[in-house]
């Protein structure tokens, strides 16, 4: 049985205002407390795991004010409340994410850790083992001391 397929739609469907979920609000007049993503990432803040309170319209929806603005250009307003400061990763966090890099782009066979992830599930090591060939020297890392971690200061 064939399915109809699902035509995606280009154009913004349009949809009165009264039947909009969350608070619309023009340019230069949505309330204070009220931020964008953008605005929160200057303050070093984050959502804190809460979704927007209310659309900032866009420009062109200035006109229509009768209309729920649902055109790529608008933006979402999160609370300035109940935002947290950003998190920062931690060093056994980005110790742990350097530990999954490596493991990735290590080859068990030769023990080269390139600078790019392998295709261990399908292949099992690196390219240079499985076809047999020596790797250029700029793929992988010179030393076959395991790569310090270089923490930006
Ligand atoms: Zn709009
Ligand atoms: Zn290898």
């Amino acid at each position: 049985m064939a399915r109809p397929r699902k035509r995606r739609r280009r154009e913004a469907k349009k949809v009165p205002r009264s039947t909009a979920t969350l608070e619309e609000y023009d340019r230069r007049s949505y309330p204070e407390g009220l931020v964008t993503r953008r605005q929160l990432r200057e303050m070093g803040l984050s959502p804190g795991g809460h979704g927007p309170v209310a659309v900032l319209r866009c420009r062109y929806c200035a006109y229509r004010p009768d209309q729920s603005c649902n055109h790529p250009t608008r933006a979402w307003l999160y609370t300035v409340e109940l935002a947290r400061p950003k998190r920062v990763p931690t060093l056994a966090q980005e110790w742990a994410l350097d530990r999954a890099m490596a493991a990735r782009s290590t080859c068990p066979t030769c023990c080269r850790r390139y600078y790019f992830c392998l295709p261990l599930r399908t292949q099992g090591r690196c390219d240079p083992c499985a076809r047999g060939y020596e790797p250029s020297p700029d793929t992988y890392f010179a030393s076959t001391a395991p790569v310090t971690h270089r923490l930006a200061a």
